[in-house]
């Protein structure tokens, strides 16, 4: 496996090029992301495998389990990246259709453990707006108290 990431059109991939990314861990989109809460100071970990669906990014701090969604795979809702391709409706439909069902499964059990769960499209992550505001979202979100008194104690009492 080479580490390379993508470049950013997935236009010219052939449908099994694309296919081929879906697994791939270390997205440009998820690299946006991940660069984008970096940048804001915001610590984070990867892929946590003990969480439902493997949320790409979480911040434990601010219980938020952030997943970055390829738009055609996750079947971005209006979105002409998600366009079901002309070809072999058949499969595809019911494909994409499961990955939906699988989301919504996951999204579901991450809020009902008192997760915050967010979605970043991987449209949006080139969108420099969309991904300032879901940035200043994370922070409008409480600290846990827990974590808070471990790591970013200045004034400390003792
Ligand atoms: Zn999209």
């Amino acid at each position: 496996m080479t580490a390379k990431v993508p470049p950013k059109s997935s236009g010219g991939l052939t449908r099994s090029q694309v296919m081929a990314r879906v697994k791939s861990t270390d997205t440009a989109p998820e690299m946006t992301v991940r660069r984008a809460l970096h940048a804001a100071g915001l610590r984070y970990r990867l892929h946590l495998k003990n969480l439902p669906g493997r949320p790409d990014v979480v911040l434990s701090s601010r219980r938020v389990a952030l997943f970055v969604h390829g738009c055609f795979w996750h079947s971005h809702a209006g979105c002409r990246r998600a366009r079901m391709p002309s070809t072999r409706q058949d499969y595809w439909g019911p494909k994409l259709a499961r990955n939906q069902e699988r989301d919504f499964t996951n999204e579901h059990a991450l809020r009902n453990a008192g997760w915050n769960v967010l979605v970043v499209w991987e449209c949006q992550t080139k969108d420099a707006e969309i991904m300032h505001r879901t940035v200043q979202s994370i922070f409008e979100l409480p600290i846990q108290n827990a974590l808070r008194s471990r790591k970013h104690r200045c004034g400390s009492s003792r």
